[in-house]
């Protein structure tokens, strides 16, 4: 049998001193921010995705089993459960929330987004530092919608505004304004239509 390496190098059997411990104290002190910053941005999500999810079923009774192309069983089962079947992507896929803590990439321009296709079984919604904008209570159920969207039937802008709108409109009765990012997106000239703009 080969002889075992000591797991600790003799030289670090020594005593711990007081300016050994600063260095670690000052560590610690830097984890438990990061883990308290981190526990807020969690709570911020599951409130969103609560807000999402009610939301959702609010406007369940109006909405038909297709909406604008989406499966709306699947896209439920998506959004409640994080975990759905549909037709675009064959196999049951499930939905990863992820969060990147720079704004580089995709996170420059939006407040989140997903990774298309899913890979081995599962597709990842990645949630950017613009997501967690204090006071942003309403943009973050919208974008959660809207993702959900690109998670279940893919990557159409125009499809992902429109279906988000019409949950909006048959839950609460308004809708918030994405008229410049539907022209910006080339949608007026597509198959889509956002509420109220026939
Ligand atoms: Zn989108």
């Amino acid at each position: 049998m080969p002889r075992r390496r000591p797991v600790v190098p003799r030289g670090a059997m020594r005593l711990i001193t007081i300016k050994d411990l600063v260095p670690a104290v000052l560590l610690a002190a830097l984890v438990a921010g990061a883990a308290s910053a981190h526990g807020q941005d969690t709570g911020l999500r599951d409130q969103a995705l609560d807000a999402a999810v009610d939301m959702f079923e609010q406007a369940l009774p109006a909405l038909g089993p297709v909406e604008f192309g989406v499966d709306v069983a699947a896209y439920r089962d998506a959004l409640t459960l994080q975990r759905f079947r549909s037709g675009v992507w064959g196999a049951e896929v499930a939905v990863v929330l992820a969060q990147q803590d720079d704004a580089g990439g995709s996170c420059a321009r939006f407040a989140a987004f997903v990774r298309l296709p899913p890979a081995q079984g599962s597709v990842k919604l990645v949630l950017c530092p613009r997501f967690f904008t204090p006071g942003a209570d309403d943009l973050r159920v919208l974008t959660l919608l809207h993702e959900t969207v690109h998670v279940v039937a893919g990557t159409d802008e125009c499809q992902a505004m429109a279906f988000a709108a019409r949950v909006e409109q048959a839950a609460t009765g308004r809708v918030t304004p994405v008229d410049a990012y539907w022209a910006a997106s080339g949608c007026r000239g597509s198959q889509y239509r956002l509420p109220g703009n026939n």
